[in-house]
């Protein structure tokens, strides 16, 4: 324990870090209450039984407080953190496999997905977030394995989000914001706290479920119009085109200490870049779907039948 201990403190020394997270479960949460809304009501049938056959729909459920199955969708948005600490899943290069869970699902935290980082000629060193999301989209429009789609949809909610926030697009140099420290005087107890943190909890508290989540989430679709779907080159390349404002400006030794004007700059952003994020979610996911119906229904000779609420739920 003391060695792990002693690790876990020598890291950033060595110039190694802990992965970053993206936007915390609040961040989470609301672009996939702005995606649900994008959806139509059989898109929400389909992904409500994709998501129902999940190893760990359960947990949503729980922590979603009830059916709703809105808020199941977002819990399943928060998944691909909160396997960080499970046991039951396991790091790709440092760690033994653990079993497959029933229904034979990855077991892999894949932290690498989370995160595309740049090295100081724009080039693509670290991480492979834009281009897992491709495949992603790819697998929910055109798999003929309904178990696919169950896993590849929670792991696809949660990524566009990363995508749009703007320090996972990062400097390889500093992890993505990570090895940058800040001083943060508006944050209550610990004021120092590393950039990336700070991004990640723009979002608000992590706790932010129910009618709270859905209020803060009309608010934001409110007070921003949907965006140009484009795809994901141009939501990585708007990512990294707002790191120039994300980071505040130094002009003392030590780290630099955040003021008013940059705290308010920041949460423009940040919210901004939520509503985007789950506008974009949503219209995806929709296309996605509804392409793989009408070639499906146009597939008779094959034998495959169009996929349906009721028969991804006759398939499980
Ligand atoms: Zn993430």
């Amino acid at each position: 324990m003391r060695r792990l201990l002693a690790l876990f403190i020598l890291l950033p020394a060595l110039g190694c870090s802990l992965p970053a997270l993206a936007w915390n479960a609040a961040g989470h949460r609301l672009v996939a209450v702005i995606a649900w809304q994008q959806l139509s009501a059989s898109s929400r049938q389909l992904v409500s039984a994709a998501l129902a056959a999940h190893p760990d729909y359960r947990r949503w459920r729980e922590k979603a407080g009830g059916q709703s199955e809105a808020a199941i969708f977002a819990e399943a948005a928060t998944w691909a953190d909160s396997i960080r600490n499970d046991p039951r899943y396991y790091d790709d290069n440092s760690d033994a496999p653990t079993p497959l869970l029933a229904g034979r699902y990855d077991s892999r935290r894949h932290r690498r997905w989370h995160y595309v980082d740049f090295d100081a000629a724009g080039r693509p060193v670290k991480g492979e977030l834009d281009r897992r999301i491709e495949r992603l989209e790819q697998i929910i429009g055109t798999t003929r394995e309904p178990t696919e789609i169950t896993y590849a949809l929670p792991w696809l909610l949660h990524l566009v989000g990363d995508l749009h926030q703007p320090l996972h697009t990062g400097n390889a140099a500093d992890d993505g914001g990570l090895n940058q420290m800040i001083e943060n005087p508006f944050k209550r107890g610990k004021s120092a706290v590393s950039l990336h943190t700070y991004w990640d909890d723009l979002p608000g508290p992590s706790s932010l479920r129910g009618r709270r989540l859905q209020r803060a989430a009309a608010r934001l679709m409110a007070e921003h119009r949907p965006p140009a779907q484009g795809n994901v080159d141009l939501w990585r390349e708007e990512s990294r085109r707002l790191r120039q404002q994300a980071y505040p400006p130094g002009n003392r030794a030590g780290p630099p200490v955040i003021d008013q004007k940059f705290a308010q700059n920041t949460r423009t952003i940040a919210e901004r870049r939520l509503a985007e994020a789950g506008y974009r979610l949503g219209r995806l996911i929709e296309t996605r779907l509804h392409q793989r119906v009408s070639r499906e229904t146009g597939d008779q000779e094959s034998g495959i039948s169009s996929v349906t609420a009721a028969s991804l739920r006759k398939n499980y």
